[in-house]
């Protein structure tokens, strides 16, 4: 993996050279007039890659020798896991398989019932169940606002449904007792969002980012969820191979190849269709929504398809310094905060 520092013009040269090859682009840093991107470069166009940015004089670094090797070493610790004849028991530090999360969801409602309601809001191209929890300390019935948190809809980044179910379990507090977080509101989390394409990273391809959907007309499987919404559908957005064409002004296509495609239509994915009957069902009592994601420190709000800003801008910029804080005040590294389109797609 790669860290690139570009101007404008070795930015449109980048985007010209991932014409030919597929570069897979990870991160970015907001910047105006120089972008850094963090760019995973397959083996067999390594050298023509490296020819290329001596050539332009980019400035680059690399970032991980070895990409495999961590990759290997993440396996190692799953088939362990797999292969012990006694279960273990769950680990919220481990990445854990969709069956292994489910039965955990299913020991949390089991074990804090009047705490926890796990449900099943639809079903994946492969049949697997969409499960979303919700916990509340208030009566069954009370129409409380909530928080709408969801992670795992890009399938290889794995922190984000680690994250959700470590985010569940602290909800719980001691005894099933919920803690100070839960006293006015209701928190409704999905912590894999696209099971198939998350099976599908631990069983064939880690780096595979888009549901596993049958298309019609290619052999290509899959479409990027996160892209699949009806709002602004396949406008170039949030994405960072779709910024470099922003940022350059050829437009994006809508390839069903490609690791963001979009899908042939908006809410083509069952996830999708099921995420979006159960917002429109109670959309009025939802107070924030949150959507992990992985890697870059950003903390993102919208929008990401145009660089206006919304009317309530203010709220969560706030909102987004006061969670910075926090997690600085833990010790942790400072977020970039901003729009999706400042800060994926920082205008040169
Ligand atoms: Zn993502």
């Amino acid at each position: 993996m790669f860290s690139l520092t570009m101007n404008p013009n070795q930015l449109k040269l980048l985007w010209k050279f991932s014409e030919k090859k597929t570069l897979d682009i990870w991160s970015g840093a907001p910047g105006g007039e120089t972008t850094t991107l963090d760019i995973l470069v397959a083996p067999d166009i390594k050298t023509s890659f490296k020819d290329f940015v001596t050539q332009y004089n980019i400035s680059h670094s690399v970032v991980i020798e070895d990409y495999q090797f961590l990759l290997n070493s993440q396996k190692v610790k799953v088939s362990t896991r797999g292969s012990s004849p006694a279960r273990k028991e769950f680990s919220l530090y481990e990445y854990n398989q969709y069956d292994e999360i489910v039965q955990y969801l299913h020991e949390v409602e089991q074990s804090c019932p009047k705490l926890v309601k796990l449900l099943s809001i639809g079903k994946t191209s492969e049949k697997r169940r969409l499960w979303l929890v919700q916990i509340s300390t208030a009566r069954r019935g009370a129409r409380r606002p909530f928080v709408l948190l969801d992670a795992g809809s890009h399938a290889r980044e794995w922190i984000g449904p680690a994250t959700a179910l470590y985010i569940i379990s602290r909800l719980l507090g001691e005894d099933c007792g919920a803690t100070e977080l839960s006293k006015y509101l209701d928190w409704h989390i999905i912590p894999l969002f696209n099971p198939d394409g998350y099976e599908y990273t631990h069983t064939r391809d880690r780096m595979w980012r888009k549901t596993r959907s049958t298309l019609e007309n290619t052999s290509c499987k899959g479409v990027d969820v996160n892209r699949n919404f009806d709002f602004h559908w396949g406008q170039t957005g949030a994405s960072l191979n779709q910024c470099l064409c922003y940022l350059t002004e050829t437009g994006a296509s809508l390839n069903p190849c490609q690791s963001d495609y979009a899908g042939p239509k908006p809410f083509s994915e069952p996830e999708a269709r099921a995420f979006r009957n159960y917002v429109l069902s109670d959309a009025k009592r939802i107070l924030l929504y949150v959507s992990l994601h992985s890697y870059g420190k950003f903390l993102m709000y919208p929008w990401a398809y145009t660089k206006l800003r919304t009317s309530d801008w203010r709220v969560m910029k706030t909102l987004s310094e006061k969670a910075n804080k926090a997690l600085i005040d833990e010790g942790g590294e400072p977020y970039f905060i901003g729009t999706a389109a400042q800060l994926l797609c920082t205008s040169t």
